[in-house]
């Protein structure tokens, strides 16, 4: 079961996530406010996820199946931050006053430049490959896995 729980997530992770949250609802209120979408997931959730372009279904609700936007990640089960204990990633989303999610991209964008005052994170915005704005890991994550 994927999960989203703040507790969940490596420490610094988790003190740049409420840092810059905090900071958020002061500096912009008014915006849509950011929120956990995932911390951990399984093995088998990434592999649902890396296997949505070619999985016959409709991922993204619009109707079609197996479309090129239905890609949202290179990484396998086991190559991804947020398989591991302690989690060494999380994503975010914004939510409107009204409660609908709001995907503008220039929130993910000044929500990143408050989260990367805290040192030893990558932003998914950053990827060369697959950009991935609601994406934050720590750097290096592969050499801080417990196995
Ligand atoms: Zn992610």
């Amino acid at each position: 079961m994927a999960s989203r729980r703040i507790d969940d997530l490596d420490p610094v992770l988790a003190y740049a996530f409420g840092k810059a949250e905090a900071e958020w609802r002061i500096k912009f209120p008014e915006l849509s406010q950011p929120f956990l979408t995932c911390t951990y997931r399984s093995k088998e959730e990434q592999t649902a996820l890396y296997n949505q372009p070619f999985d016959k279904k409709d991922n993204d609700g619009d109707g079609k199946v197996d479309e090129a936007d239905e890609k949202v990640t290179n990484a396998k089960a086991g190559q991804s931050a947020h398989n591991y204990q302690p989690r060494l990633a999380f994503d975010v989303a914004f939510k409107k006053k009204n409660g609908q999610a709001d995907w503008n991209t220039e929130l993910f964008t000044l929500f990143s430049k408050l989260v990367l005052q805290t040192a030893g994170i990558t932003w998914g915005g950053h990827f060369k490959s697959l950009k991935d704005a609601p994406h934050f890991e720590r750097t290096g994550w592969e050499k801080l896995v417990k196995k």
